[in-house]
C-alpha cells in the first residue's frame, strides 16, 4: 500500500476545506479521486489491492450527516453517512419505501451493511476483475491502457450503454432503487451546494471510463432526497445472481407500478442494475406501460423494448460461452417480466430470507 496522510474532520466546513485543498494538490502517481473515507468497506480494499492510492485520506465518519427521516417538503432525507443497515431498518423506509429496503438488504452482508454508508454506496467502484488486478491494463484504472474485458471474461459486464473503452457495470443494488424512485443527490463544496437528479449522477463510460460520476473532486455528498412514493404497494426489487446470497447481481430490476382498481397501469418506474455503467432507467419503456393492463403480455412487450439496444461483449460472444455475456440479454428480459409480475402482485423481493410481502397482500 502506498503511504498516505490521514486527516480526521468533525464538521462539514472543515471537511469541505480539506477536500478543496487536496483536490488541488494531487501528487504525480496518486489518484485525484477517492480521498474520502466513510465506512471504508470499498476504499480500504482498493488501497490494499493497489488499485487506488490517494496521497491523503479524509476520514468523514464523524460528520453529522447520518440523519434519516421526512423533511417539511415531503421528501425522505437519507444522510450520506447513515449506514446502509440503519437506512433499511428505519421505520419510514420500512413503511413507505419497501423496494429501497429490499434493494439495500439484497446487497453485501449484514456486517458490511453495518459499516457501509449511503454516500459510499453511491460511489463504490466497479467489480470488474481486471480493474481490481493492478498488473493488467484497464482504462478505468489507468486511462489509455486498454480494456481487456471487451474481448475477455465479461460475465458481470454491461449489455447497455457500454463503449469499446469500458464495459464495466455499476455494482450497487441500492442505487437501482434510488434511480427508479426519482431520488436527488445533494452535494456541497466551498463553492456552494448543488442538486443532481439521481439518473444523471452516474455516467456512461464513453471515452472517459475513469470518471464514474459527475461529482467534482472537491464535492461532498451530504444526503439523498427521495420524493413521496406512490408505488409502495406495488414495487419490487428483483436480484439475479450466481449465488443465493453475498454476491453481486448479474442483473437486477427495480419495478414499480401505480395501478387503477381495474388493474390498468396509471404510472410506472423501471430501472435495471448491473447491465450498464450506471443504473439503467428508460422513461420511454415506462411510458409504454401507462394505460395498459398489468398483464404478462404487456410486460413481455416492454421488456423486449427495454433491451432493444442491448449488445453482448467478451469472448467468444456466444450464448453458451462462459466468458462472454450474451446470456445476460435474455436473462435481463425475463427478469424485467418477472419483476413487473411481482410488482403487480405486491411481492416486494425475491432475495431469500429477506423476501417478504406487503402487509394486506395475499
Ligand atoms: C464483500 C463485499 C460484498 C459486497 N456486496 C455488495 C452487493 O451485493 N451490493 C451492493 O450494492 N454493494 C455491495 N458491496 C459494496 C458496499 O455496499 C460498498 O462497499 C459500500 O456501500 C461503500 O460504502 P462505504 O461507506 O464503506 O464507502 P467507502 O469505502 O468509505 O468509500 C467509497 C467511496 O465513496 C467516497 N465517499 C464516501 N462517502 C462520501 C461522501 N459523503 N461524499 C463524497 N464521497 C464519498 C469515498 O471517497 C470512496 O471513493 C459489497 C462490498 C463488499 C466488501
Ligand atoms: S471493463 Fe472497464 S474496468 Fe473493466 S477492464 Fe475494461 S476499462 Fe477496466
Amino acid at each position: 500500500m502506498t503511504p498516505f496522510r490521514y486527516l480526521r474532520v468533525d464538521t462539514v466546513p472543515e471537511a469541505l476545506a480539506a477536500i478543496a485543498t487536496l483536490a488541488g494538490d494531487a501528487e504525480p502517481g496518486h489518484d485525484r479521486e477517492g480521498r474520502l473515507f466513510a465506512g471504508g468497506t470499498n476504499m480500504l480494499d482498493l488501497m490494499k489491492e493497489n488499485v487506488m492510492h490517494p496521497h491523503a485520506l479524509v476520514d468523514i465518519g464523524r460528520l453529522p450527516l447520518a440523519d434519516i427521516g421526512y423533511r417539511d417538503d415531503g421528501t425522505l432525507h437519507l444522510g450520506a453517512l447513515a449506514r446502509n443497515a440503519d437506512t433499511a431498518e428505519h421505520p419510514d423506509v420500512k413503511r413507505d419505501f419497501p423496494m429501497l429496503r429490499a434493494a439495500i438488504l439484497a446487497g453485501a452482508s449484514g456486517q458490511i451493511r453495518n459499516m457501509a454508508t449511503n454516500g459510499g454506496n453511491l460511489l463504490q467502484r466497479t467489480r470488474c476483475m481486471y480493474f481490481y488486478d493492478a498488473g493488467v491494463p484497464c482504462n478505468k484504472r489507468a486511462p489509455g491502457t486498454g480494456c481487456p474485458a471487451a474481448h475477455g471474461i465479461a460475465r458481470q459486464h454491461a449489455i447497455l450503454g457500454a463503449s469499446e473503452h469500458c464495459i464495466a457495470t455499476h455494482p450497487s443494488d441500492m442505487c437501482v432503487a434510488l434511480a427508479a424512485l426519482d431520488a436527488v443527490v445533494h452535494v456541497e463544496s466551498i463553492r456552494g451546494t448543488r442538486e443532481i437528479p439521481f439518473v444523471d449522477f452516474h455516467r456512461l463510460p464513453g471515452d472517459r471510463p475513469d470518471l464514474d460520476t459527475v461529482l467534482e473532486p472537491d464535492e461532498l455528498i451530504t444526503h439523498v432526497a427521495v420524493p413521496p412514493n406512490p408505488y409502495a404497494p406495488h414495487s419490487t426489487y428483483l436480484k439475479v445472481r450466481e449465488r443465493a446470497s453475498f454476491a453481486f447481481a448479474l442483473v437486477s430490476v427495480a419495478a414499480a407500478l401505480e395501478l387503477y382498481p381495474d388493474n390498468m397501469i396509471r404510472s410506472a418506474r423501471l430501472a435495471l442494475g448491473s447491465v450498464a455503467h450506471k443504473p439503467w432507467r428508460d422513461t420511454e419503456a415506462e411510458a409504454m406501460l401507462v394505460g395498459k393492463p398489468a398483464t404478462t403480455d404487456t410486460f413481455i412487450d416492454v421488456a423486449a423494448f427495454l433491451l432493444r439496444d442491448a449488445r453482448a461483449w467478451g469472448g467468444p460472444a456466444l450464448p453458451e460461452s462462459t466468458q462472454g455475456n450474451a446470456f445476460k440479454i435474455p436473462l435481463a428480459q425475463r427478469a424485467v417480466v418477472r419483476a413487473l409480475e411481482m410488482a403487480a402482485a405486491g411481492i416486494v423481493t425475491n432475495t431469500g430470507a429477506d423476501a417478504f410481502r406487503m402487509e394486506g397482500q395475499p
